[in-house]
């Protein structure tokens, strides 16, 4: 099985999706990555082929952006392999796929960003400065080359996630950003390119993310609502395995303003985590009141 076709300029792909409209349903589902595929996001593909059902047509990108990584941070040695990611999405039944070179989309003069306040000022904004502008203004670039559709981010970025639902809305972009909840491995470990970086001893310690967010989680369920004894629980056990912290914390779930600890968090909140198991930046999070267990244990994908 092979994907129909392959395109590496905004010009390709609007012209294949011009005629996918015409030639199918015009539905299309659209789910943007950087490649180095799992099955995280191979579950955004088979969403988005529910969305628009078996005539309408799922695009892909795979597209390492340069401006969301900092000086110091992991783009040289991000995984790529272009090759098996579109064996892996022809197989998940993804129709189209989005290559380009960065030169292509960030053409010489370019000076456009785009800057979404607020919603990153917290969680991982301090910790990345410049990485939501630098996702905000690919994004922007992608939504306005495909054009009207569905688009599928993962619950796993959540912060990435409100950023970018808020970016679609104030930019009117005719696209629908719709959530999947994360994907995880066998013992819980939230799914990630970025995993491939972690030893066997590292990817043991890692299991303390999802560890934490299921002992907070069982708190919030037996009527614990307190934020800093939550934040607490998920602490204790991050801080035994990981070997820098970036925060660990209880947010409003969609403002993501932090509680204060002495706050009650209500019938619904976000509690993340951002730290680092050996060199690698690792995320994880749930949405207490909303997600179901099973959304902590890696028995669904
Ligand atoms: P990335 O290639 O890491 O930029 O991710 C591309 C998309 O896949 C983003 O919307 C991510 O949130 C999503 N994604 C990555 N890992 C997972 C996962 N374990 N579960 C669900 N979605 C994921």
């Amino acid at each position: 099985m092979c994907i129909r076709d392959s395109s590496k300029t905004p010009e390709e792909l609007r012209e294949s999706l011009r005629i996918a409209r015409i030639s199918r349903n015009a539905r299309v589902a659209f789910v943007p990555t950087m490649g180095a595929l799992h099955e995280g996001h191979l579950a955004l593909v088979r969403e988005g082929r529910k969305l628009v059902g078996d005539d309408g047509t799922v695009v892909a990108s795979i597209f390492v952006n340069p401006t969301q990584f900092g000086p110091n941070e992991d783009f040289a040695r991000y995984p790529r392999d272009l090759d098996g990611d579109q064996t892996k999405l022809a197989s998940a039944g993804c129709d189209l796929l989005f290559a380009p070179e960065a030169r292509v989309m960030y053409p010489e003069g370019e000076r456009t960003r785009v800057r979404v306040d607020g919603l990153t000022s917290g969680l991982c904004g301090p910790f990345r400065p410049g990485h939501f502008e630098g996702v905000a203004t690919v994004v922007a670039k992608l939504f306005s080359i495909v054009g009207e559709a569905y688009a599928i981010f993962g619950k796993k970025d959540y912060q990435q996630l409100a950023v970018l639902r808020r970016l679609a809305t104030d930019l009117f972009f005719p696209v629908n950003v719709v959530g999947h909840p994360i994907v995880r491995e066998k013992g819980g470990l939230a799914m990630s390119s970025r995993n491939a970086y972690l030893s066997p001893e590292e990817r043991e310690r890692a299991l303390a993310l999802s560890r934490g967010l299921r002992a907070a989680y069982a708190a919030f369920s037996g009527g614990e609502r307190r934020a800093g004894t939550l934040v607490d629980l998920v602490q204790k056990e991050v801080e035994a395995a990981a070997d820098t912290i970036d925060y660990v914390a209880a947010t409003d779930a969609d403002s993501l303003v932090a509680f204060d600890p002495e706050a009650s968090v209500g019938d619904r909140a976000l509690l993340a985590i951002a730290c680092r198991v050996g060199k690698t930046r690792l995320l994880d999070n749930v949405v207490l009141g909303e997600d179901p267990m099973t959304s902590l244990s890696g028995s669904h994908s």
